[in-house]
């Protein structure tokens, strides 16, 4: 049998989405659900793939079918196509497998000639209508299947209603219409040359090869890049007889959802509008009316309506979003799909479809984005507001929520404006550690520089702050305390808004409102707890951010980084004395002075986390992290410590290097200042204790060691842990247990990784430096070209967002591999980024690993993505 390029409605099924696109599909089965729909037919998508084979033309195959199925379509409606006594009029519309916006629109009113338009005024008494309809098809066909400008047929259209001193396209007249038609065909035929086609098939042909052109639009190809849709999937099109919702007070045409898209109410929500097109809804010339009026106006079709949509619902399982036309006081349904809906709706509808028996639990699970999720959790822009406001930057979507405040471009004086009652926004270049107060302080961050796991994106998304980051067209300059966008200067104490979740940033306030989570939100989380075999851990340093994390679930700490610990007020000034001692006497003395603050940070931390595990990591950051960097703070060192000027200017250059991020750090600072890890091994052994015979629990803390690449280097450490740690034990007459393990961050300790679990109790992935060295990216300055290599096609995502499984991936698998037969039980984590991700939790959950770990605010997100990674795999 040939190969069947075109189908009937009655002939398709929702199943088809690849063959008919989502539209094609929903339309086969509504029509064999008994729905009213307008009958017509799809050309497959198929067809789209071949008439690109075939150098953009339609094969001889291809157009046979298609009038072929025309004159069924005709025998089914009773009507013909391009008869001047009895017309049949059609829609064509693109449909691709995935619903995709940025398309060809809609033509209407297809078949329309100057005979036909004669039939259809005769058939509905109505010539102003027929010629209106005809207008209207002439201008859509122009603007859609030629692309020629809409404003020069508005232009000509405004042009009559001036010359006529009319203020409504409604006052045009049969005879008004007409002579636009003649206007609007001179200006198609002035723009390409050729005569409006008259002939109704050639206009078909025509359409249907435009819907399959515009798939390689820009607009297009720019969509599916952005939704990572296959750019050769091709899209069907959707040929339909006409329904018309113009016809006068007994028509009528809406929009409808099963339940409120907003709220997630199980409720009908919808708007219409009397005597109208389709457009006439979406193009908010008119005020609709909600559907609840249609009750009053239309009771039958009121009846009818919701019953459909109860029925469609029922039938899909899910919330549908319904497109309906009213012709002459006769129903048709002529859209169905799942309804797009907020993070809210998206949970209510899922957990209350549950109670309805509707759905299982697991289909609930399954149905909500864990990404959404983020949504709840922090406050959002108010929507009306957030409509009438455009962006003027955008960067990385860094940390969720909204924020709205004055800019300062210091810390200091971020935390002094908040204090003073402002909300302020924090405008850096970049971050760094000091600048931690003025973070926590500010209601958002925005930075110009830096990526997804940039200083400033990590910790705002620990604190669960809104954060905007390497926002590249923000041009700062910290000194004078400005930022300037498009030409356009702001200075400290001007207003701007951010939106985290998008990456937009707007000028002036926009106000934001609270995140509200509901009872449905712990269900659904619990049902989520049910299902999911990853362990689920948060990132944190302080207590209140492990008591946050406790609340959204989180079973323990995978990653408390110390750094952050060092920089507090009260201690920075005995760090800074322990990086510049000469001698070790010196070094052993300054730190001295820190171990009873550190053990107080963890015993903090222990209370908070009581039994849960809790992974401790020795310090990280290379040392000149800590030393001052402007001038007035080195003097003010130098007096305080009693040293030359010239001394600590020469100190602070020797710490200078060229490469930070792989110089001097990790366990690398631990091999040269063993002392270090000395401390901080006493400090948790010696908080751990304490808080265990305090609250009388078993606390086993976990050690970590950064950055190992070579097993000798853990050996070391290990050694030296142990010996502190059983030291420690002794003197306080305590059979603590604690375990010593690595994190796993450099290529090299993956491929050894059977070596290094030798001496490791644990391994946790730091993805975010197994990606920088894997791909040799700079962490902080990948930012400048990802976006380049995301056009150009070399990246598909930003891989320090979502774990490039192809590579890091492989690295990851072969740690865990090498590192299981090396012990059995190796206990297997990821503290890096990536453990918040939905897709690399998924990759994690298949390679094995026992948890994740994110910070606080994603550890929802994680659960979900857990259970739906572990509900997939069945
Ligand atoms: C990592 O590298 O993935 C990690 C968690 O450590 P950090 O981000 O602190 O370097
Ligand atoms: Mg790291």
């Amino acid at each position: 049998m040939d190969k069947k390029w075109v189908y009937l409605f009655k002939e398709g099924s929702a199943s088809q989405k690849n063959l008919l696109g989502g539209k094609g599909a929903n339309l086969a089965e509504m029509t064999n659900i008994g729905m009213p729909v307008p009958q017509g037919f799809t050309v497959t998508t198929e067809a789209c793939t071949e008439f690109y084979i075939q150098d953009e033309k339609l094969t001889e195959d291809i157009i046979k079918q298609i009038e072929s199925n025309l004159s069924t379509l005709e025998q089914q409606t009773g009507k013909v196509f391009g008869n001047a006594e009895n017309p049949l009029l059609v829609s064509v519309r693109s449909g691709a497998k995935f619903s995709m916006p940025g398309m060809m629109d809609t033509i209407l009113n297809l078949g329309l000639n100057d005979e036909t338009v004669e039939g259809v005024a005769k058939i509905t008494g109505n010539p102003r209508f027929a010629y209106d309809s005809y207008r209207r098809f002439i201008q859509m066909f122009g603007d859609v299947v030629l692309e020629i400008p809409k404003y020069l047929f508005d232009n000509a259209l405004e042009g009559k209603k001036e010359k006529n001193g009319y203020k409504l396209d409604t006052e045009l007249t049969a005879d008004d219409l007409k002579e636009l038609v003649k206007e609007f065909k001179q200006i198609y035929k002035s723009e390409i040359n050729v005569e409006f086609p008259t002939n109704p098939e050639n206009q078909l042909l025509m359409a249907v090869e435009a819907v399959f052109k515009s798939w390689n639009n820009q607009r297009a190809i720019t969509y599916r890049n952005l939704y990572d849709i296959p750019h050769d999937i091709g899209t069907a099109v959707n040929v339909q007889s006409m329904v018309f919702g113009n016809m006068g007070d007994t028509s009528g045409t809406g929009v409808a959802f099963t339940r409120n898209p907003s709220t997630g109410e199980n409720k009908v929500f919808g708007e219409f509008l009397i005597n109208a097109q389709g457009e006439d809804v979406v193009a908010g010339i008119r005020t609709p009316l909600t559907i609840d009026k249609l009750n009053e106006i239309m009771p039958e079709i009121y009846d009818q309506f919701i019953n459909a949509a109860h029925t469609l619902e029922q039938h899909y399982k899910d919330m549908q979003d319904i497109e309906f036309t009213i012709e002459q006081g006769k129903l048709y349904m002529l859209q169905t799909r799942s309804g797009k809906r907020t993070a809210e709706a998206s949970l209510r509808a899922a957990v209350e479809m549950v109670g309805e028996g509707l759905i299982t639990k697991e289909e609930a699970v399954l149905r909500v984005d864990p990404k959404s999720l983020d949504q709840l959790l922090h406050p959002k822009f108010d929507p009306a507001e957030l409509k009438k406001s455009t962006p003027i930057a955008k960067g990385l979507p860094a940390s969720p929520g909204a924020a709205t405040g004055k800019i300062y471009f210091t810390a200091e004086e971020a935390v002094a404006a908040s204090l003073k009652g402002e909300a302020t926004i924090l405008v850096r270049k970049e971050t760094s550690p000091e600048d931690i107060e003025g973070m926590n302080k500010a209601k958002g961050i925005l930075t110009s520089r830096g990526g997804m796991t940039s200083h400033a994106a990590v910790v705002a998304r620990g604190m669960g702050k809104c954060c905007v980051a390497g926002c590249e067209t923000v041009n700062v300059d910290e000194r004078k305390k400005t930022m300037t966008v498009n030409n356009e200067v702001f200075t400290e104490g001007d207003y701007i808004s951010l939106d985290g979740s998008t990456g937009s940033v707007y000028k002036g306030i926009i106000s934001t409102v609270e995140a509200n989570i509901s009872g449905n939100f712990e269900k659904l989380m619990d049902w989520a707890d049910e299902f999911r075999r990853l362990g689920i851990r948060t990132n944190a340093d302080t207590p209140t951010d492990a008591a946050t994390a406790i609340t959204f679930g989180a079973e323990g700490i995978g990653l408390c980084r110390t750094e952050h610990m060092f920089f507090e007020e009260s201690r920075i000034f005995s760090v800074r004395k322990m990086i510049i001692s000469d001698s070790l006497e010196q070094r052993e003395k300054a730190l001295a002075e820190i171990l009873p603050v550190q053990k107080n940070d963890f015993k903090g931390i222990f209370k908070v986390m009581g039994i849960r595990p809790v992974t401790i990591r020795l310090l990280d950051p290379p040392l000149h992290e800590f030393i001052p960097t402007d001038e007035d703070d080195i003097k003010e060192l130098a007096e305080a410590m009693n040293v030359a000027l010239l001394k600590l200017n020469d100190k602070i250059s020797s710490l200078h290097e060229f490469n930070p991020m792989l110089g001097h750090r990790g366990c690398r600072l631990a091999i040269s200042f063993p002392e270090i890890a000395k401390m901080q091994t006493r400090a948790i052994i010696e908080a751990a204790i304490e808080v265990s015979n305090e609250e009388n629990i078993k606390i086993v803390p976990e050690i970590m060691v950064p950055l190992v690449g070579k097993k000798e280097e853990l050996e070391i450490l290990r050694k030296l842990i142990i010996e502190v740690a059983e030291e420690t034990k002794k003197e306080m007459n305590s059979n603590l247990e604690y375990l010593v393990g690595t994190m796993i961050e450099i290529p090299r300790a993956c491929i050894t990784a059977d070596e290094v679990a030798e001496y490791a109790d644990f391994f946790s992935f730091g993805t975010n430096d197994l990606t920088q060295m894997a791909f040799g990216y700079s962490r902080d300055d990948a930012g400048k070209f990802l976006e380049d290599y995301k056009e150009a096609g070399i990246l598909e995502q930003d891989p320090f967002q979502t774990i490039d499984q192809d590579g890091v991936g492989k690295l990851v698998e072969t740690a865990v591999k090498l590192g299981r037969n090396a012990k059995e039980h190796l206990h297997l984590g990821v503290c890096g980024e990536h453990g918040g991700d939905p897709a690399s939790v998924e990759f994690f959950h298949k390679v094995g690993l026992d948890y994740v770990s994110c910070s606080p605010f994603r550890v929802p997100v994680a659960r979900l993505a857990a259970a739906q990674a572990a509900l997939n795999e069945k």
